[in-house]
């Protein structure tokens, strides 16, 4: 591992261009050793009032600073994100817990956003269009909303700010971003690679500060136009419900219960692998983690023997550690919750095949860990098969047919990732048809999505935007149609027109 300085600064507010302290704040934990490693500001709603008002003047010039130049910015965000990316990335194991290499990934998602946007902004493509009347000529183009408030959580905690910060500043916004309390690090440390990139004072705002305080007076706040939300699936609905209210534009990314299938004439050991890297990847806490394996009957017992095989040699462990493959969970509550689960999978009738406890030996114990899990003969009504569970734990479902594996895995209320695993070019072209999810893989697991592709997923997964690619451009710009008319004249549409 290369030795790198992770000294971990006093974490503050940056408002304006200033950075603050608050008199309030709280321990961050890191999941893997369960020792506090920083404090997080609490910030009450006068630090969203300060960061909404800075933000409102600052975007007044940054919405007329040329579309390059303020490409420019995030050039140089890219370069100084690579230049730290390794001090980045075990900062980020030590407030995440994900295992170093994905922390890696995660940072390079950031870099590759930075340049994918920044090239964006000799784009922004609008449309000219002929107009129906003589002499006159019509055209769309992007325009910045004002100020947008970015709400985030932690288990990406700098790739989902950059997939929502990069296109908001890029199209010419000022943000007003609250962090998740669990990992301010990476968002502190972003804010200072912005700051030295050279963005002007005020077009980037971070208040750090829980979700019910910070989050809930920056979706009322009159002045934010737009909330761009990830995390779960009550607190978006709840901010959804009161952005409709104001009539404001929210864009949601929720949860997932995504599913791999595995048809009876798939490479067994090329689906065990993709199995394990998205379902154990990130310990499971990846809005794309696959929790259910559909898998064709004829092949069900020997692919559980495979997967319980490989299951076997995964290093569970402080992710700090190169040979770790299955860091912590995020915390206790996270536990809590799939303990319940594993309860809730047995009592349904589920067979517990391994894992389904936390893990509490001498070198686990000060850790939030829990064994990947796997259940079997799971059906399509129990809760496991269902709801987002957010760690370890696969359900194995066994299907007779294609049409049955694309039933199975439709009939759940999100819809956010799915793959198949098979090699009749049929199957695989009717299923990226028939998966009703935002994103498919065909041979692939359920993660693992590109920057420049539309993020996001269909149902209960979200509310019709998409995160990352040229898409995400929409959540933060509206449309404006434009007519000149050089005909020296009054004409008037659909009246004055030659028939
Ligand atoms: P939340 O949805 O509560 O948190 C996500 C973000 O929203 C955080 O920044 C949080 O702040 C903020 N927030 C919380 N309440 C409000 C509010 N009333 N108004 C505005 N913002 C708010 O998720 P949790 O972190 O509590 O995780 C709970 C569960 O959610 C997980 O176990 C998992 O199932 C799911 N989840 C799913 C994610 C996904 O990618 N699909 C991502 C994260 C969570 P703060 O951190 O201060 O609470």
């Amino acid at each position: 591992m290369a030795a790198v300085s992770l000294d971990v600064p006093q974490i503050m507010n940056y408002i304006g261009g200033i950075w603050q302290a608050v008199k309030e704040s709280r321990g961050v934990i890191n999941p893997a050793t369960g020792e506090t490693i920083v404090q997080v500001p609490l910030s009450g709603t006068d630090s969203v009032e300060e960061a909404v008002k800075a933000a409102k003047k600052a975007q007044q010039d940054w919405r007329l600073v040329p579309a390059p130049q303020r490409a420019e910015v995030l050039y140089r965000v890219g370069f100084l994100m690579k230049e730290r990316k390794e001090r980045l990335s075990q900062l980020l194991t030590m407030e995440n817990g994900k295992v170093i290499e994905e922390a890696r990934g995660e940072v390079q998602e950031g870099i590759d956003m930075a340049y994918y946007m920044a090239g964006e902004g000799r784009r922004l493509f609008g449309q000219t269009t002929p107009a129906e009347l003589k002499d006159k000529f019509a055209m769309s183009n992007r325009v910045p909303v004002g100020v947008v408030g970015l709400i985030t959580p932690w288990n990406f905690p700098i790739a989902i700010a950059t997939w929502k910060s990069f296109p908001a500043i890029l199209a010419g916004n000022a943000v007003v971003w609250k962090p998740a309390t669990e990992t301010p690090i990476m968002a502190y440390e972003l804010a200072k690679i912005f700051e030295e990139a050279g963005l002007p004072s005020g077009v980037l705002n971070v208040v750090f500060g829980s979700g019910s305080a910070v989050g809930e007076a920056m979706v009322q706040h009159k002045e934010i136009r737009v909330i761009s939300f990830t995390g779960s699936n009550d607190t978006g609905r709840s901010i959804a419900e009161k952005c409709g209210k104001q009539l404001k534009k929210v864009s949601l990314e929720m949860g997932g219960k995504n599913a791999v299938i595995v048809m009876d004439d798939a490479d067994l050991q090329l689906a065990v692998e993709g199995i394990l890297w998205s379902a154990f990847g990130t310990s499971g806490q990846r809005c794309t983690a696959c929790s259910r394996v559909i898998v064709h009957e004829k092949v069900k017992q020997d692919l559980e023997e495979r997967l319980l095989a490989a299951m076997d040699k995964l290093t569970i462990g402080n992710g700090l550690d190169e040979s770790v493959k299955v860091g912590p969970i995020i915390n206790q509550t996270g536990i809590d919750k799939i303990k319940e689960y594993i309860e809730i999978g047995k009592d349904e009738g589920a067979i517990l095949l391994t894992g389904g406890q936390q893990v509490i030996d001498d070198d686990h114990k000060d850790g939030f860990y829990f064994a990947p899990t796997l259940f079997t003969d799971v059906t399509a009504n129990m809760r496991i098969a269902q709801e987002e569970i957010f760690g370890p734990v696969v359900s194995i479902i066994p299907v007779k047919s294609f049409d049955e594996a694309v039933e199975m895995n439709n009939g759940v209320e999100y819809g956010l990732s799915s793959s198949i695993f098979t090699n009749d070019v049929n199957q695989v072209f009717r299923a990226q048809r028939d998966l009703d999810t935002g994103i498919v893989y065909v041979n692939a697991g359920t993660t693992g999505a590109e920057i420049h592709l539309p993020f996001g997923g269909t149902k209960g997964t979200g509310n019709g935007h998409r995160d990352s690619g040229v898409q995400a451009l929409d959540v933060f710009t509206e449309w404006k149609a434009i007519y000149v008319d050089y005909s020296g004249k009054l004409q008037r549409a659909q009246i004055d027109v030659e028939s």
